[in-house]
């Protein structure tokens, strides 16, 4: 593997600060950096027109700016964009940027690949090449800022990959998100998804940060769930209640309860049940998704009638329950879905 270039993406307003003074100049040139890497986002070093010529020669000599490139934007009807990116060693990972009536959201990737092999995720089945750095995962933020021509409101880590398999690039990337000398976006206005890793729940709930913890739950039953998500059988269903119960009363954040339904597997009436029951007492909102069929003859999606019924029954018992909405479905914005579609051709051919 190439060894990784040292990009100024993903340094904190202190580490700037410093590296600027390491090359004799003054502090506050770290300050003007991190306004041209976040603020007011540039593609390239010329254009930090407040930085002397002779330091922003050395930086091009020396450093890069961005990790990230744009091979390919798919566009869907309803605005929702696509990116395959790729980085230094050439390795791909997704990006989606969602625009709707009052946010503009990124959905951003946090590993190449994933280890975790839910059946049901594109990622899950192509295995596990890398970490992402925290630069590359604030890249795919900033090359979606330069393409649509605004920093988004909301950040989602529902993109390729488990945030908290990647503990430390994940925090600090939240960090420079959330800073006001970085994108300066709300910590409320973050999720961050898990498949239900127990320890870096506990860890990321200690640092009571107030962002929403989202939990991929898709089935009520152990027996089930394990068959699904192989990880449900190093932490069960028990475990991960007491843990998400733990992570609410640190945070006193409401959870976020992901359950993809697939028919004749999890969406009929007993599975609901089994889920209410299971979520009882649990401060959370439950967020039913249509399964995105990876592959023909695995995991179909309910009708959209079977998917209200489950829907319903859940409300009955006193849950919050909403459907997500499908965004992208045109352009395969299930993540994984355009990496692997993108490695299969012959890119001069197609794109
Ligand atoms: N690894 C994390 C975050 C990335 S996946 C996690 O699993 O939570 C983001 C969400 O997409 C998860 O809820 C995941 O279960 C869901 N997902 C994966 N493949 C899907 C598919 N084919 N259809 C619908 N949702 C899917
Ligand atoms: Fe990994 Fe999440 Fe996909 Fe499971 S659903 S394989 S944890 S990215």
């Amino acid at each position: 593997m190439r060894p990784m270039p040292f990009s100024l993406v993903g340094l904190t307003l202190q580490e700037l600060q410093n590296f600027m003074q390491r090359w004799n100049e003054p502090s506050y040139r770290g300050d003007q950096l991190a306004g041209w890497l976040y603020k007011t986002p540039v593609a390239s070093f010329d254009e930090m027109t407040n930085i002397s010529i002779r330091v922003r020669e050395r930086l091009k000599q020396e450093m890069i700016l961005h990790p990230c490139k744009i091979e390919t934007i798919r566009v869907s009807q309803d605005g929702t964009r696509k990116y395959l990116l790729s980085l230094h060693d050439s390795e791909l990972i997704e990006a989606v940027f969602i625009p709707e009536e009052d946010r503009r959201t990124v959905c951003v990737s946090s590993q190449v690949g994933c280890k975790m092999g839910c059946t049901f995720c594109a990622t899950g089945a192509k295995g596990f090449y890398r970490n992402l750095t925290a630069g590359e995962i604030l890249d795919q933020i900033l090359q979606i800022a330069l393409d649509v021509g605004e920093v988004p409101s909301n950040v989602v880590f529902m993109g390729m990959g488990e945030p908290l398999a990647n503990y430390g690039a994940l925090l600090k990337a939240i960090q420079i998100i959330n800073a006001p000398w970085g994108f300066n976006i709300g910590i409320r206005q973050l999720t961050v998804s898990t498949c239900g890793l127990i320890p870096g729940i506990q860890r990321l709930g200690r640092e009571k940060l107030g962002l929403t913890l989202a939990v991929s739950l898709h089935a009520a039953d152990d027996e089930k769930r394990s068959r699904i998500m192989p990880i449900n059988r190093v932490y069960g269903l028990d475990e991960l209640m007491v843990a998400l119960r733990g992570y609410v009363a640190m945070t006193g954040r409401r959870v976020t309860v992901e359950y993809a339904l697939m028919a004749g597997f999890n969406d009929k009436m007993e599975d609901a049940a089994a889920l209410a029951r299971l979520l009882k007492g649990l401060l959370c909102h439950i967020n039913l998704i249509p399964i995105n069929p990876i592959r023909a003859g695995l995991h179909q999606r309910p009708r959209p009638a079977e998917i209200e019924k489950f829907q319903a029954m859940l409300q009955r018992d006193g849950l919050t329950v909403s459907i997500r909405k499908e965004r992208g479905e045109d352009i395969e914005a299930a993540c994984g879905q355009l990496k692997g579609e993108w490695e299969g051709v012959d890119h001069e051919a197609s794109w």
